[in-house]
């Protein structure tokens, strides 16, 4: 089953008598049985299949990671954790929900610089492998192991000597607050031995959200080739390998979904070799957005519909405090439309072009920009798609202190 994937949220969310269906409820239904609107809504089947097409594609020997940060949402946690390989997780709070899900503690990874010392005792106690961001941290990594009398399953996560181009966000290359510097890899892993710490190997994480597979592809080889070359200073044979992920999905007019055919034709033209120099090692994709954002929508209501200047504005009781990423302001630099719809009439009888703004007493409170919508009244549905990532748990909910948005997994 080689098939690309859709190119549009309507082909993910089936379509009845003009209304959407969400877990093959038509949504004014779901709405009603959700019981107060805003609600996030995911469907457990769309985070299913998209994990099936993953496998399909990508040689067996890849291992993949949900990274937690991208939905942390304890029942959708529980939802995926069978059906990938491990969690990696960022904070205390997100280690508590990995644990929960009844993922074995060797298949949970913690990332994230500026580990507390509280943060670090509680992965020691879980068992978890921490993904060490400086040479501090080890430090004080090895000092709590020994109170403990624990011996500590680490890895060194690399600042590589390269990014992964056209990323949404860069987040290595140049100077970083993630991971080390790849030059002093080599004098840590010598202190990683002398400390006593059990060495498991590297997470080289070069950028995120990409839609373009030679962009991947690059990064991966260039992260196989500096992994090589670190695995010769390391003190024990390298058991994992976390190749970061960046596979992004498409949010904007003109966005094509990643073609996985490519990735998947170099990993296993590359494998082989890293088999034969490091074939101990797990090479483990860590996704986040890719798992589970086509997975999800945002559900607001309309208050008012009212026309200044010429203009029509459908003012809803969700926004920006609710979904930051879809009001433009988490880390766009154009603010650009994520797909919108009049949810139960998505036709409709007729179109205009109309804005969506939230309550809140700011312009940046904008959930689409003049968009051709069907024509919408006080008491229909606006429904975002592509916010099963980084929605709510990624917004201001305190801002303006409206109650917080519902979510459901259905
Ligand atoms: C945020 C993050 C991810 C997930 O990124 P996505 O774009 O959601 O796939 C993976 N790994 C690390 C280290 C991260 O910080």
């Amino acid at each position: 089953m080689n098939t690309p994937l859709p190119h549009s949220p309507l082909d993910y969310f089936p379509i009845k008598n003009d209304c959407l269906l969400v877990g093959g409820v038509p949504l004014t239904e779901f709405a009603a049985r959700v019981g107060s609107t805003p609600f996030y809504a995911y469907e457990r089947r769309l985070i299913s299949e998209r994990i099936q097409h993953l496998r399909t594609h990508l040689p067996s020997e890849i291992y993949i990671h949900y990274a937690l940060k991208a939905n942390p949402m304890p029942a959708l946690a529980g939802h995926i954790a069978p059906l990938v390989d491990g969690l990696d997780v960022a904070s205390l709070g997100e280690l508590r929900v990995a644990l929960d899900t009844g993922t074995p503690p060797e298949s949970i990874s913690f990332a994230g610089p500026g580990k507390s010392d509280a943060e670090l005792a509680a992965s020691l106690a879980a068992g978890i492998t921490i993904n060490m961001e400086s040479e501090g941290e080890m430090e004080r990594i090895a000092h709590l192991a020994e109170k403990q009398g624990r011996r500590p399953r680490v890895a060194v996560r690399v600042n590589p000597n390269f990014e992964l181009k056209t990323s949404g966000m860069k987040m290595a290359g140049g100077p970083k607050p993630f991971g080390v510097d790849a030059e002093r890899v080599p004098a840590m892993l010598a202190r990683i031995n002398t400390l006593d710490l059990d060495f498991q190997g590297f997470h080289i994480f070069s950028g995120s959200q990409n839609l373009r597979a030679e962009a991947i592809i690059e990064a991966q080889e260039r992260t196989f080739t500096l992994a090589l070359e670190l695995a010769r200073s390391a003190p024990t044979p390298v058991r994992l390998l976390n190749i970061g992920g960046g596979f992004g999905i498409p949010y904007f007019p003109g966005n094509k979904p990643l073609d996985l055919r490519p990735i998947a034709d170099n990993l296993a033209a590359s494998l082989p070799k890293l088999q034969r120099q490091i074939p101990e090692a797990e090479v483990t994709l860590e996704l986040g957005r890719y798992l589970v954002g086509e997975a999800g929508i945002y559900v607001c209501e309309i208050i008012d519909r009212k026309i200044s200047r010429g203009h029509v504005f459908l003012i809803t009781n969700g926004g920006l405090h609710h979904h930051l990423a879809a009001s433009g302001n988490f880390g766009q630099v154009i603010r650009k439309n994520y797909p919108v719809v009049v949810g139960n009439r998505i036709q409709g009888s007729t179109r205009e072009i109309a804005s969506v703004v939230g309550p809140l007493c700011t312009p940046l409170d904008l959930l689409a920009d003049r968009m051709e919508l069907a024509q919408a009244e006080a008491g229909d549905l606006i429904v975002v798609f592509q916010s099963g990532a980084y929605g709510r748990s990624a917004s201001p909910l305190g801002f303006l202190s409206h109650p917080v948005p519902a979510e459901v997994l259905v």
